[in-house]
């Protein structure tokens, strides 16, 4: 590690974070969008590229993924009322405005928000080899990729990955299909049912007994020692970046289409929770191109794992870990199990972040039976991180925030929307355990 210094303004809040008490930081460096729009590292442009090679594949897609419908891989929105509801009597709070549900739980193939980024990459490197030997053109029908030849073609190259299990699940799944050969490297706190899932799929699953850093630098090692493989490399990947951040032009039709306006006076609030960084990074990224400073981008992580949040406020980046300040990055939040962040995202969200805030591993249990009684949504225990945002943003701390941004008399207005992030591929009695475990949570306090 590098020495630090912090800021005397951030002196309490790295107390408390240290101290892993819930927090809620306000990024004071977040800069009106237009001006900082011509310094970021990628376009608008890139973002619409992603999608049009998304499209060329959707035949491809729709022929071996037939749950994709129209080969688009895409989740609904939910409005949640009766959520929204339960978090005002459970809070004794007021939630402004509507609470929306963002449902990448149910996103076709890989049941997350990795099924975004990680088959975007994936489909993006088989197009790349596939055109640079001469065997498609962007032109082309894309079905054709599932056709033996290509498949035969492809078995001669490895795609690798490290992961905490959703990105190795969605990377292996798609990469199998292909043709190639996949190595997911996985860390400790990869549950074994994401493990056992890859391996029926003809995957090698790789287990390391520590955390997710290890993992990927391992993977990464082993893959730079054959010509052949292709690593994807979650904390510094561009393409799994701009695969996220597709979702920004999809969210604006989708609430176009619901009628859910956005601009000055109706402001939107999007909770991301938060691992390395790339997921909610695009995402964020993505919308603030469709909205600009319209959207407000708040992540969410785990008090076990406060890898971006401490980034951030150090200016470290991934410079500077969990484990550093003596926390031990064990959560049971196994998506967003990361002690140290991508400084590729860090320093994006730099500038268009609004904010985080931190929450109790509890609290993410009691989150998941509130969602499952009161909407039959069932989720897993990172992909409730957010709902833990529209309560702050509503409360004494969140006003901070409103006044900061002229938005107290828009409170009304607001749309809040949590990103649920993953879920449906869990096994039944898993999410049974989840859910006793969450009644006698809510039995106990
Ligand atoms: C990976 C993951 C996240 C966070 O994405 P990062 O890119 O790691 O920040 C959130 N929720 C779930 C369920 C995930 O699998």
């Amino acid at each position: 590690m590098e020495k630090f210094n912090i800021s005397e303004d951030y002196m309490p809040i790295f107390e408390d974070i240290k101290a892993l008490k819930e927090v809620f930081w306000i990024n004071p460096n977040l800069k009106k969008f237009d001006n900082v729009e011509e310094n970021l590292p990628l376009s608008f442009e890139d973002v619409l590229d992603a999608e049009e090679r998304l499209n060329r594949f959707k035949p491809y897609l729709k022929k071996v993924f037939p749950q994709t419908k129209d080969g688009t891989i895409e989740s609904y929105i939910s409005t949640i009322g009766r959520m929204k509801r339960r978090m005002e009597e459970d809070y004794n709070t007021d939630i402004h405005g509507k609470l929306i549900l963002k449902r990448d739980d149910s996103l076709p193939i890989a049941g997350s928000i990795k099924a975004r980024g990680g088959i975007y990459e994936v489909l993006k490197h088989a197009e790349t080899l596939a055109i640079e030997n001469g065997l498609l053109s962007t032109d082309d029908d894309y079905s054709k990729l599932a056709d033996e030849k290509f498949r035969k073609f492809f078995s001669q190259y490895t795609v690798q990955v490290g992961s905490t299990g959703n990105l190795g699940l969605s990377i292996g799944i798609m990469s199998a299909k292909l043709g190639f050969n996949v190595k997911v490297h996985m860390s400790s706190d990869a549950k074994q049912w994401k493990k056992d899932l890859l391996r029926s799929k003809g995957v090698e699953v790789i287990e390391y007994s520590s955390d997710y850093s290890k993992a990927v630098e391992e993977g990464r090692k082993l893959s730079m020692l054959n010509p052949k493989s292709y690593f994807i490399d979650d904390e510094n990947s561009v393409d799994l970046f701009l695969g996220y951040a597709v979702a920004g032009l999809r969210v604006k039709r989708q609430l176009d289409d619901m009628n859910i306006i956005v601009d000055e006076d109706h402001p939107l609030f999007v909770y991301l929770p938060c691992g390395v960084g790339g997921g909610p990074g695009g995402v964020a990224y993505g919308l603030k191109y469709m909205y600009k400073d319209n959207v407000h981008c708040f992540f969410a992580e785990p008090t076990h794992s406060p890898a971006m949040l401490l980034g951030l406020i150090t200016e470290l980046h991934d410079k500077i870990s969990v484990q550093d300040i003596g926390i031990d990055n064990k959560t049971e939040a196994d998506g967003l199990a990361v002690g140290r962040p991508s400084s590729f995202v860090g320093s994006i969200m730099d500038s268009i972040l609004s904010g985080e805030f931190t929450i109790e591993d509890n609290r993410l249990y009691k989150f998941l039976v509130s969602l499952a009684d009161e909407e039959n949504i069932y989720l897993e225990p990172s992909a409730l991180a957010g709902f833990l945002g529209p309560v702050i943003l509503s409360g004494e701390k969140g006003e901070e925030y409103l006044r900061k941004h002229n938005l107290l008399d828009k409170k009304a207005n607001i749309t809040h929307m949590c990103w649920a992030t993953g879920g449906s591929l869990v096994p039944e009695t898993i999410m049974k355990e989840y859910y006793n475990k969450g009644k006698k949570l809510i039995i106990g306090s």
